[in-house]
């Protein structure tokens, strides 16, 4: 763990050092979980947006999307069950003066159970060898089984506390199970609180009368408030989506874990209206769909798994996770939900509008039920850096950082270098540049060494590399340097444009997707 902690805070540092997320009013002194992306961190976002948008809007007919505003009329987050509901149960350390989500301290306590668990089938498949019989020792190794009793009823006692909003019975719970705090050591606990994640701020001068409003936790709400706008100009037909990629706000009241959890984020989210009956149905095909869209970027299939959810929303009918394993160990990054009509009828309730919709080949009218989609830009960016992230070991002693990343996601697709700053080699590679940068983000570099500009490039993880030197002059043709296997290609300039493209266009990602 210890090592893993260490990588992240390379990665962390890495980050920075190179443009890609900085801490935000960092001359300030910085401001608690919110961060800024930098001029390499803005492209990949952006290309993890394009790639979601475009999986989503050019692969479905009948999904479109919208851009919603980020206000919306309170009367919504009041509709939706935010105001009421949006909370976690917070409770703070008197020593240490630090405060913490009771319901994660619980969930930790359940995962050191876990590991124990686990750490005495790695313990048995050592001693037994090829002969071990896991899933018999699972079930009948007293250990195994006194552990696992535990660890049952500390998760119906929190499952059931969560249920009820039952807060006394979750410090009982802290109490009983003398849980420390991680800095202080003690357990002087103070009571659980309801803390609502919602920022409010006023809207209009107050001589008019001014209005709370919230900065929207979720971008999802705007899609729904929108249904019939869409679906009535759109002339769409149930089933048919909306997507969204937007800024959500939660004032998190432990945020750490870099951009993992922040109190500004960004959204991609899409709502599925199906007709009610068929939405199991939907919530398994978009499930399969979600993944495979994670799984075409070739970070490893073996980093990713559905977490199902057993504790559903009142409103929900299925829910999973698509959870990544970070270097913290494996994260929800995406959340598939099947949240019935709840969303829509609760605003036909509360804006008295009928939000119904007919329905030409059952001749009947309906409210429509919703799969809902929704990933994080950041959680997805954090998943992109953390697996690309490598410290290589050279032949020769040398070492370099670099980025593997999917190179259609990379900020920079190519970087073109005059081997020498003469004999006309740079205005040659300015050439090239000036007939690549209409097609992809291209860097120019002359500065140091040609091995130190590789490493530059390397370390933000640009995918191609276009070296000009004499040869050049002669035969119009480059080096070509690949970032992963640093091979080197004698190539034509007239075949640039394609071999490049083939590699890094977001398309050759979508056609895996069909
Ligand atoms: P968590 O349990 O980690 O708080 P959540 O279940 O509340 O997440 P959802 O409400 O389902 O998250 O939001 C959908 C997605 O939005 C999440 O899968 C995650 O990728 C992203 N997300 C949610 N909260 C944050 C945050 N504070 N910072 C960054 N991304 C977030």
């Amino acid at each position: 763990m210890a090592q893993q902690d260490d990588v992240f805070k390379k990665i962390v540092s890495h980050a920075k050092e190179y443009g890609f997320v900085f801490p935000s009013s960092e001359i300030y002194d910085g401001l608690s979980a919110v961060y800024d992306y930098g001029q390499n961190g803005v492209e990949l976002k952006n290309n993890i947006k394009r790639y979601w948008w475009d999986a989503m809007t050019l692969l479905h007919e009948n999904i479109v999307g919208i851009d919603s505003a980020i206000f919306m009329h309170p009367t919504i987050w009041k509709a939706s069950g935010h105001v009421d509901a949006f909370n976690d149960p917070l409770i703070d350390n008197r020593d240490s003066k630090k405060r913490y989500r009771a319901d994660v301290l619980i969930e930790e306590d359940i995962a050191k159970l876990d590991d124990k668990i686990e750490k005495e089938v790695a313990k048995a498949r050592k001693r037994f060898g090829e002969s071990f019989d896991e899933a018999l020792f699972r079930e009948t190794n007293p250990r195994i089984r006194e552990i696992k009793a535990e660890r049952d009823a500390l998760h119906e006692r929190f499952s059931q506390a969560m249920n009820d909003s039952n807060l006394e019975e979750l410090r009982q719970i802290i109490i009983d199970r003398e849980i420390v705090c991680p800095i202080s050591g003690t357990r002087n606990w103070t009571e659980v609180r309801q803390f609502n994640l919602m920022f409010r701020t006023e809207m209009g001068s107050t001589a008019d009368g001014a209005m709370s409003v919230y900065l929207r936790p979720e971008t999802a709400q705007g899609i729904f408030v929108n249904f019939l706008n869409v679906q009535k100009t759109g002339r769409m037909r149930v089933p048919f989506g909306i997507a969204q990629i937007g800024k959500a706000f939660r004032n998190e009241i432990v945020a750490r874990q870099f951009i993992f959890r922040m109190r500004e984020f960004e959204q991609m989210e899409m709502q599925f209206f199906v007709r009610p009956g068929t939405e199991l149905q939907w919530f398994q095909t978009w499930k399969e769909f979600r993944l495979k869209w994670h799984k075409a970027l070739g970070l490893g299939d073996d980093k990713y798994r559905y977490h199902d959810h057993e504790k559903l929303a009142h409103y929900a009918n299925a829910a999973t996770d698509i959870e990544f394993r970070m270097p913290f160990g494996f994260k929800e990054v995406e959340g598939i939900h099947s949240r019935t009509n709840f969303d829509l009828s609760q605003h036909e309730k509360f804006s008295g509008k009928n939000i119904k919709y007919f329905d030409p080949e059952l001749n009947e009218s309906y409210v429509p039920y919703v799969i809902e989609t929704s990933i994080g830009v950041d959680r997805m960016f954090l998943s992109v850096l953390c697996s690309s992230y490598e410290e290589q070991q050279l032949e020769g002693g040398d070492k370099r950082v670099v980025l593997h990343l999917p190179a259609p996601l990379a900020p920079v697709k190519c970087a073109v270098m005059p081997l020498v700053k003469k004999d006309g080699l740079p205005d040659k590679a300015r050439e090239i540049v000036d007939d690549l940068k209409f097609d992809f983000s291209t860097h120019y570099d002359e500065k140091d060494s040609i091995g130190k500009r590789y490493r530059r490039q390397d370390a933000i993880g640009t995918p191609f590399c276009i070296t000009v030197d004499h040869q050049t002059l002669e035969d119009n043709t480059v080096t070509l340097r690949e970032r992963d296997s640093m091979e080197q290609t004698r190539v034509s300039i007239a075949d640039l444009h394609k071999l490049i493209h083939n590699n890094v266009s977001i398309n050759s990602l979508l056609r895996k997707l069909k």
